[in-house]
């Protein structure tokens, strides 16, 4: 263990699951009226789990983006992606597609052929990261890695802690990020602990989605996500009844205007309107 201090908790916020459109179930911490965004991330999305049934399947028909990058991490179920910088991926259970829209990208996820024709259960997260101002613009890019391709370390007590991103237990995420970012996933049964020190000045999020942790000794039960302080310090999760899942993140905040419409995240208001213009006008995709 550890003898560094504990970063201090600035707020936990409770999220419920909902249905939205097109009948995704969804559990959303932010945004929400009272949080808009947690900078550098705008939305935390997670899916389900829901089981739908043959024929049942949701997903998100062809939309655009601009400004920012979507994430999308898989537990169960299989999505196919197609996006107008010509990429077609199918993501699987445990895989993670990292996409950044930059000036402008038009996508789909859908479940796959097999998953509509005989139903099944899907469970994951969307992240919404923002883009610095400098790399709004930036042309589009596309990275996705299968489960055994991200980082994976043992756990003492048989979890197991998986880094998409960043630096955590010593192992480090395949994704490269536009700015310094941490992304990982901790399964934790009964005992297990995961010990993670955030930047000093960065934003850190624990988000529980399965069963119930102390974090930094403060018990936190499913749905709760636990926002820090950005101040110096360990964020340590423990499972101390039974299994448990959370996701960690942790990133550098911008400090820069935000301005977001839909599917657009920009710096201004004059911005979106532009983008608005450039999607009606067919010039959103370059
Ligand atoms: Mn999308």
């Amino acid at each position: 263990m550890s003898s560094s201090a504990a970063r201090s908790i600035n707020q936990i916020i409770t999220s419920r699951r909902s249905t939205e459109g097109g009948g995704f179930v969804v559990r959303r911490p932010f945004p929400t009226p009272a949080v808009d965004h947690i900078d550098p991330f705008l939305l935390l999305d997670e899916m389900g789990p829901a089981d739908y049934a043959p024929g049942k399947a949701v997903g998100a028909p062809s939309h655009p983006h601009r400004g920012f990058e979507t994430v999308t991490y898989l537990l169960d179920g299989a999505m196919e992606h197609e996006d107008t910088t010509g990429t077609r991926a199918l993501i699987r259970a445990g895989g993670v597609q990292w996409m950044t829209a930059g000036s402008g990208v038009v996508h789909s996820e859908l479940p796959t052929e097999d998953m509509m024709k005989q139903g099944g259960r899907m469970h994951g997260f969307q992240l919404w990261v923002n883009l610095p101002a400098a790399k709004k613009m930036a042309p589009p890019r596309y990275q996705g890695y299968e489960a055994d391709e991200l980082a994976a370390v043992p756990l003492a007590h048989g979890g197991l802690l998986k880094v998409v991103a960043g630096v955590v237990h010593g192992a480090v995420g395949p994704v490269e990020t536009t700015s310094p970012m941490t992304y990982a996933h901790a399964v934790l049964e009964h005992g297990d602990v995961v010990e993670w020190k955030p930047d000093t000045g960065h934003t850190a999020l624990v988000h529980v989605f399965d069963g119930t942790v102390t974090v930094n000794d403060q018990i936190v039960g499913e749905g709760d996500m636990v926002v820090f302080d950005r101040t110096e310090g360990v964020v340590r999760v423990l499972a101390h009844e039974k299994k448990a899942q959370v996701l960690l993140l942790g990133g550098q905040p911008l400090g820069e205007p935000v301005s977001r419409y839909g599917p657009f995240v920009m710096n201004s208001r004059q911005e979106i309107v532009q983008a608005v213009d450039d999607y009606q006008s067919g010039r959103l995709v370059q």
